[in-house]
């Protein structure tokens, strides 16, 4: 089974600099590729990563800062511009910027694992030896627990990260042991409600961070374009970010390994968070509605982190062989889990978090309700629905409010 791991590098000032160094090289590489790309599609043609390749090659002869940087990263680059291309369409792959709204942080991949070597010098230090760059210090802050198949140096913000691709050797389960099924509802007030009736939330930022951040962000309007000021203070923002999206991620994994474990079917809601969040201007009709409202709902999905959880669910199910399918959730929170009732309408829904039902007058907490009728919904082998291109607004399986 291939896994990630990733250990925070500690290099010398030397290889830092060259590490930016190539990221910058990538990053021109990407752009330049694209906007051939792009030209190319202009003319109603298309260029592969193939030939791409070869006019890199070719290019290496004229510009000798390309030769300077190790070539698989450039390949490497290119082959993901490729992949990108090919997913997403040449128009809407984004321009890979110094800074400003598409910055981004150097990333690079070397791809040859058979090049990289690996050691541990201490009980918290390892090294991993990579083309050009030399050998790379990391904290060994877990095992690695397989061979390295590729290696990646990200930085974010003033650090730098190494990830490794492993091959743990260990086969991918495809079928669990367990018996347990379980229903997952997400929500903005809670973040997570199973149908066995448990809770997970948690607060990425403290009271103490969120006027922090406010206070800051007011700064950074006030401070002139370009000034060292204002990157001072956008340094200050994006290290409160960080802190933020390292505990949604570590919530989301955490999350995510207690769901998965003991249970052989997990079920979630198919949320297309895209589209959900896409109409931040409100309503499309005009005058446009609710645009508030939306804008706040939508703050609120990001900042739960609906698609990451739905990620770590998938990631930690393959090492328990646990199925995780997704269902239509139209009416999931309206409808009366009671066996036999089974009644819907909008009026079973007292309040955000109360649920009664109606006709048979049963209640419970409406996430949990939520929860249920996505299980059940697993259960009859409702059609398993991939959110990406799917109306949202289906018809209801049984009913109409
Ligand atoms: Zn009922």
């Amino acid at each position: 089974m291939l896994a990630g791991r990733k250990y925070r590098a500690y290099m010398e000032d030397g290889q830092k600099e060259y590490a930016d160094t190539i990221g910058s090289v990538c990053r021109s590489v990407w752009n330049t590729a694209l906007e051939q790309r792009r030209a190319y599609r202009r003319r109603g043609a298309y260029i592969n990563y193939r030939e791409q390749a070869h006019e890199l090659a070719e290019a290496k002869q004229e510009f000798p800062w390309l030769r300077d940087v190790p070539g698989h990263c450039l390949q490497q680059a290119l082959m993901d511009l490729d992949k990108a291309c090919r997913t997403h369409g040449t128009w809407k792959v984004r321009w890979r910027g110094k800074g400003g709204r598409h910055s981004w942080a150097p990333a690079f991949r070397f791809p040859e694992g058979k090049t990289i070597r690996v050691e541990r010098i201490g009980r918290k230090w390892g090294r991993a030896r990579l083309p050009k760059i030399g050998w790379v210090k990391f904290r060994w802050s877990r095992s690695l627990g397989g061979a390295v198949r590729s290696a990646t140096l990200k930085r974010d913000g003033r650090h730098w990260w190494i990830s490794f691709l492993v091959e743990t050797g260990e086969p991918e389960k495809t079928v669990s042991l367990e018996r347990g099924r379980v229903g997952i509802d997400r929500g903005v007030v809670q973040a997570v409600a199973t149908s066995e009736g448990r809770f997970f939330d948690r607060a990425f930022l403290t009271e103490g961070e969120r006027r922090r951040l406010l206070r800051l962000e007011r700064q950074r309007a006030r401070r002139m374009l370009g000034s060292k000021r204002r990157e001072a203070c956008k340094a200050q923002i994006a290290a409160i970010r960080r802190r933020e999206r390292d505990r949604r991620r570590d919530f989301c994994a955490q999350t995510a390994a207690a769901v998965v474990s003991g249970n052989a079917l997990v079920v979630l809601e198919a949320l297309n968070t895209r589209n959900m969040t896409s109409s931040a201007k409100g309503t499309t009709k005009e005058p446009r509605r609710n645009v508030a409202q939306k804008r706040g709902l939508n703050r609120a999905i990001l900042a739960k982190g609906w698609h990451a959880l739905e990620l770590a669910v998938r990631n930690k199910a393959r090492s328990t062989g646990t199925a995780v399918i997704t269902v239509n959730p139209a009416y999931t929170s309206l409808t009366c889990p009671k066996p036999g009732c089974g009644h819907v309408h909008t009026d079973n829904r007292e309040s955000q978090a109360k649920f009664l039902c109606t006709t048979c007058g049963h209640r419970e907490h409406a996430d949990i309700v939520g929860a249920k009728n996505t299980l059940a919904r697993g259960h009859s082998g409702h059609r398993a629905w991939r959110p990406r291109g799917c109306p949202v607004d289906e018809a209801p399986t049984s009913g109409n409010p």
